[in-house]
């Protein structure tokens, strides 16, 4: 016997057409790349949208074409993007941290059609256009007035563009299993792997971000995305913020503490969410100019761990809680939060960071598990950790074009290339990337554990931890500080404030300081290439 409700299939534009019959007023601030601040709301966005979608079918573009966009976060940005899947199309995005070689790989794998691209990127895509054979449309988000009157390239100004039509357009009735959107894991081994989102899944994880343990947000809240919208889809706040009607803050091309400590204050950001790195700039700004936070309540942190010493601050200093998450890519991106279940009500001082470190328990939706590497499942104990495994509605289930297939299982487990354990509360740990474990003696130390602990000194601005080569042990932790401006502790220090904090055996067999620590495209810490740098490194004790 079937059920008798409507089909009602779950796409994307039906949260901003939602967002506009319910929230029309609600506004999309952004710092435009032009300058100044502008100011528009869910019913224009919607309007402006139902443009881009008739432009672009107008100009030729059909069902499953791979759009591009290469862009800082703003309306414009959420525009393209429903605009983009209301005509049918896959909205992709760029990140245009990357070396303009691999975006060019990776726009002709995706074989991009057009490409919607801020002013600041154009010289990127001036570099590489004429390598891109599938590139027919170049539209700059921009009006004429601010559009390169030289350019080699045949350019459109956005503005001129979605005004050549009347926004007269319905939006495309698709299957809610088509294509929505593309991202690319950024490959730090091997080529980049295309993740598919589907207009299913990204409704399905929209709905699955507002539960109040999730990102929690609702009408009320005032959100800035400082996670850009090419990292993950910024972690789905472009779906979540219309979905529930809240404020949107897009920081666009400034990212300093200044920039962002402004907005926050401004438009008094009551949410926010983004990578530690950026979180070390505003805090290094506050602490230098005596400044407070007032009206932010509540940041999501992830992308790489949230040091301990991030969570005390931001509660300590300023009032603010840290929700510490987890995710991939190829999960939309969420996958574990750390909201406080009523199992630990009550903690209060370190045992509160002690569970914050944690990158916290599933929401529904997301299944997960640790195995080992024969695929037998850990106990949820705490402290046995092995390869941490996942699946959902909002989980890849293949890479597109088939790449990177021995990650997926028949059972439809996706294996994250993480190594975590779990608690008997369901709460999550990340010790390291399987490729970043360091193995002393057959055993296995986590890096982050050690970075976590490393950055709490105070003198320590970041650190990592990378595996040395040891005649006896075959590897030996090496600890890489940077030091806060202005300080200049020793390696004994460090690794004196470390003592006691964790196993002996643990301990970093040396400490080496360097000016700077080189991230990836999307915030974190690059192992690889800190890894060729000390690669004769010759630990005291080997
Ligand atoms: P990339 O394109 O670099 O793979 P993703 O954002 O998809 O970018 O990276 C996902 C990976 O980032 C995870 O598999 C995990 O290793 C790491 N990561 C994300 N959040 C955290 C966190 N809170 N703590 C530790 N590692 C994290």
């Amino acid at each position: 016997m079937l059920g008798l409700m409507q089909q009602w299939p779950l796409l994307c534009h039906k949260i901003i057409d939602y967002a506009a019959q319910q929230h029309g007023d609600r506004e999309i601030v952004t710092r435009s790349v032009e300058g100044p601040i502008t100011r528009t709301n869910y019913r224009s966005v919607r309007e402006r949208a139902l443009k881009v979608a008739q432009a672009l079918d107008r100009d030729g573009f059909k069902e499953g074409d791979r759009i591009a966009t290469l862009a800082w976060n703003s309306a414009r940005h959420m525009e393209c993007w429903y605009g983009i899947m209301g005509v049918g199309g896959v909205y992709h995005t760029l990140n245009p941290r990357l070396f303009p070689e691999q975006i060019a790989w990776i726009m002709n794998h995706a074989e991009d059609r057009a490409i919607f691209v801020d002013l600041t990127f154009l010289p990127i895509v001036e570099a590489i256009a004429d390598k891109v054979g599938s590139l027919k449309k170049i539209i700059v988000l921009t009006d004429d007035a601010h559009l390169p009157k030289e350019s080699k390239l045949d350019l459109v100004a956005y503005e001129s563009w979605i005004d050549s039509v009347d926004g007269d357009f319905e939006w495309k009735q698709l299957d809610e299993n088509a294509a929505a959107g593309m991202c690319y894991t950024s490959g730090t081994t091997g080529d980049p792997k295309g993740v598919v989102y589907s207009h299913r899944s990204n409704v399905l994880h929209a709905l699955i971000s507002c539960q109040p343990d999730a990102l929690g947000v609702g009408s009320t809240e005032t959100v800035m995305p400082v996670v850009p919208m090419f990292h993950a889809n910024a972690w789905g706040i472009t779906f979540t913020g219309p979905m529930v009607g809240a404020k949107i803050v897009n920081p666009g091309p400034l990212m300093d503490g200044a920039s962002i400590y402004e907005l926050l204050e401004t438009e008094k950001v009551s949410f926010t969410a983004a990578v530690p790195t950026v979180w070390l700039m505003l805090l290094s700004y506050l602490e230098e100019t005596g400044k407070k936070l007032p009206h932010l309540q509540r940041v999501v942190i992830g992308g790489s761990a949230c040091p301990r010493a991030m969570t005390k601050t931001f509660r300590d200093e300023y009032g603010v809680e840290v929700n510490h998450a987890w995710g991939m890519t190829e999960m939309s991106p969420l996958g574990t939060l750390g909201s406080v279940k009523p199992a630990y009500a009550g903690l209060d001082g370190e045992a509160v960071l002690d569970l914050k470190e944690k990158q916290g328990y599933a929401p529904f939706g997301v299944e997960m598990k640790v195995t080992d590497d024969e695929n037998n499942e850990h106990p949820w104990d705490g402290s046995t950790f092995g390869r941490l495994k996942v699946r959902g509605p909002a989980v890849a289930s293949a890479y597109y074009g088939g790449a990177g297939a021995e990650n997926f299982d028949d059972e439809s487990w996706f294996d994250t290339g993480d190594v975590a354990h779990i608690n008997e509360h369901g709460y999550m740990q990340i010790t390291d990337r399987a490729k970043d474990v360091i193995k002393s003696g057959g055993e296995w130390i986590s890096t982050i554990d050690l970075e976590n602990l490393a950055v709490g000194h105070p003198d320590i601005m970041e650190a990592a931890v990378i595996g040395v080569q040891h005649p006896k042990w075959d590897e030996r932790p090496l600890l890489i500080c940077v030091r806060k401006e202005g300080k200049t502790p020793e390696g004994s220090d460090i690794l004196g404030f470390m003592e006691g904090k964790i196993a002996k055996w643990w301990m970093p067999d040396d400490v080496a300081f360097v000016d700077e620590i080189p991230h990836t495209a999307t915030g974190k810490i690059q192992k690889m290439e800190l890894r060729e740098q000390f690669a004769d490194y010759k630990l005291p004790t080997a």
